[in-house]
């Protein structure tokens, strides 16, 4: 049966006011933030937040700042009338989709034609400051954003620590939810979240993935059917790696490599592939503790992301 329509809401204050009047009425406010595009893995942390709340935000917004000038953020997929059409067929539905126009001071952007107008520069500013943005505030976690991701996006998880805390500012919920594949955003939210004492417990849930393996991203769609068949080797090596050290091969090295020539043989090109603890994503050379072998590969246009955990 079809879930009732959300009530779409683009204003900052307009969102404040729902939550507030929510809080009053005693019940908790669950949130997914999202950058749309859904799939069914966004639609998994919408149940998994029914779990813990009586009423559901949903935010889609594609957040500028964490884009770096050199990738394009104007080729991101959205459809949001698609997703919203998906949101109606969760079982319980979803309150409210927060699909904020306003979220940064834009500056001089706005006047270039602010949001609609996305460059493609090489630097290591992020979009948003490429496009004159006014907002300089940043919320940043420093040790957590430099590895994995970090290395290669280093303003990436400085805008998604600042947007994330502008969302709890905004839509206070009680609970917030996050994938986990996106493991280090995780982390970094349940840090951020920890060293600054905002009042919301995260939630971070399991990886959803098609038949085939393949963690579902809305970056898929950048994947040709031939480079979508070969990136089946990102979780078929992941997964071979766990067995291995599940049956004692505790060498951190002997395993990334055979993940590293796994997905190299099978044409991507690998960003990244390191075994680290899973709170502090600092690298170990030997599994006696749980880790997570996280990886980034490029296949085509795509940088797909994906990870394992092992609980030894
Ligand atoms: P995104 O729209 O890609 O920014 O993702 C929004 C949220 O959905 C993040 O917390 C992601 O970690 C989560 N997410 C994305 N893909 C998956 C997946 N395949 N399984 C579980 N969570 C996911």
């Amino acid at each position: 049966m079809a879930a009732r329509e959300p009530e779409i809401i683009t204003s900052k204050e307009q969102m404040r006011r729902w939550s507030r009047a929510m809080r009053a009425q005693g019940k908790i406010i669950g949130l997914v933030p999202t950058m749309g595009y859904l799939h069914k893995g966004h639609l998994s942390l919408i149940n998994e937040a029914h779990k813990l709340a009586n009423v559901i935000v949903v935010s889609i917004y594609v957040n500028p700042s964490q884009f770096s000038t050199s990738e394009d953020m104007s080729t991101y997929p959205s459809d949001l009338k698609g997703d919203l059409q998906k949101l109606m067929s969760v079982d319980g539905g979803v309150d409210v989709v927060f699909n904020p126009y306003d979220l940064y001071d834009y500056g001089k952007a706005r006047n270039r034609g602010g949001i609609q107008k996305r460059d493609n520069n090489v630097g290591e500013i992020s979009c948003l400051e490429e496009r004159g943005g006014g907002h300089e505030s940043w919320v940043r976690v420093e040790n957590l954003e430099k590895g994995l991701c970090g290395k290669s996006r280093p303003l990436f998880f400085r805008g998604v620590a600042t947007i994330v805390s502008k969302l709890f500012n905004i839509v206070e919920p009680d609970v917030a939810i996050f994938g986990k594949k996106d493991y280090q955003q995780w982390r970094i939210i349940c840090r951020m979240v920890r060293d600054l004492d905002f009042a919301v417990q995260v939630i971070g849930s399991e990886i959803v993935r098609e038949d085939d393996g393949l963690a579902m991203s809305s970056r898929n769609v950048y994947l040709t059917l031939n480079e979508r068949q070969k990136a089946l080797s990102i979780y078929k090596s992941l997964s071979k790696a766990k067995h291995a050290a599940e049956d004692g091969q505790v060498n951190c090295k002997r395993l990334k490599e055979s993940v590293i020539l796994a997905i190299e043989e099978a044409g991507g090109k690998v960003d990244y592939a390191e075994i680290v603890d899973q709170e502090t994503l600092e690298a170990v050379e030997e599994i006696k503790s749980p880790v997570v072998i996280c990886v980034a590969a490029w296949f085509g246009k795509a940088r797909l992301i994906d990870n394992i955990e092992i609980n030894v």
